[in-house]
């Protein structure tokens, strides 16, 4: 057991490596798997031992080995961030369909969280990416199904996981404009990451992400305005808190939802 801990931790790190490159290159248009990765300060060809996920890092005590500039301890850590993840999916759904289902969600929405923070946008590319594997999920559940995720095992449960997540989101982008008279009350890109989301978690996870995502998003903000980091005006980026949302309906959504229903 221990054994496949440590593989699924590694095999997390090599990801997380991955989704390095999927924040840095996506917004700058670049291609994800040409050319190799090199220094972002001296334009050095990165060789195998210096790729070797958090290793590396340690090892080269945060330089570039060529020109000796710092690398920024956010590579390591997102490194380390997705094999967390990756274990914890482990430990929740074991070597498994939905394991792997997402692994693959979640690895896409690691590099949501971080693009969305740094440059205010949800790339259409991976919210392609995140509905190919939502597809391909839905045609699985077809014909296996998995009540383990959907809670039931009909096969259109995934489908209408697109109401709740995208309908309303999308309800809110209409409302907001109507009544700001802006575009931005509520992004198209938060819109679009929740019909992915729904299809992979099925309309009651999908919910139980959305009031979480709202929740944490709502709390957060408030503080942020209260701490004077952020006024009321400013907006925050809300794809960080439907991540958030998610993750903690994947990890304990039928809890929260038999909490819910109590109250
Ligand atoms: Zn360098």
């Amino acid at each position: 057991m221990a054994v496949l801990y440590c593989l699924i931790f590694l095999f997390g790190l090599a990801i997380g490596s991955f989704v390095n490159v999927l924040i840095f290159r996506i917004p700058l248009k670049k291609s994800i798997i040409f050319p190799a990765s090199s220094c972002t300060s001296c334009g050095n060809r990165l060789l195998p031992l210096e790729l070797i996920p958090i290793l590396s890092y340690v090892l080269q005590r945060g330089k570039c080995k060529h020109c000796g500039v710092k690398i920024s301890a956010r590579y390591p850590l997102i490194e380390l961030l997705t094999a967390l993840v990756f274990m914890a999916l482990f430990y929740k759904y074991g070597i498994s369909v939905p394991f792997f289902a997402f692994a693959f969600l979640m690895t896409i929405l690691v590099a949501v969280f971080f693009i969305d923070i740094d440059y205010r946008i949800i790339p259409n590319g991976l919210v392609i990416a995140g509905m190919a594997g939502g597809m391909l999920l839905f045609i699985y559940n077809c014909f296996r199904p998995m009540p383990e995720i959907f809670g039931d095992g009909k096969w259109w449960t995934p489908l209408a996981g697109l109401l709740p997540g995208s309908g309303f989101l999308l309800l809110v982008a209409i409302l907001g404009s109507l009544i700001y008279k802006t575009d931005d009350a509520m992004g198209m890109g938060d819109v679009k990451l929740m019909a992915p989301i729904g299809m992979f978690l099925g309309w009651k996870l999908c919910l139980i992400a959305l009031v979480v995502s709202v929740v944490l998003g709502g709390l957060i903000s408030l503080a942020l305005m209260i701490l004077g980091i952020k006024k009321r005006k400013d907006t925050v980026a809300f794809g960080p808190f439907i991540v958030l949302g998610t993750f903690a309906a994947i990890m304990y959504g039928w809890e929260m939802l038999n909490w819910f229903m109590r109250i």
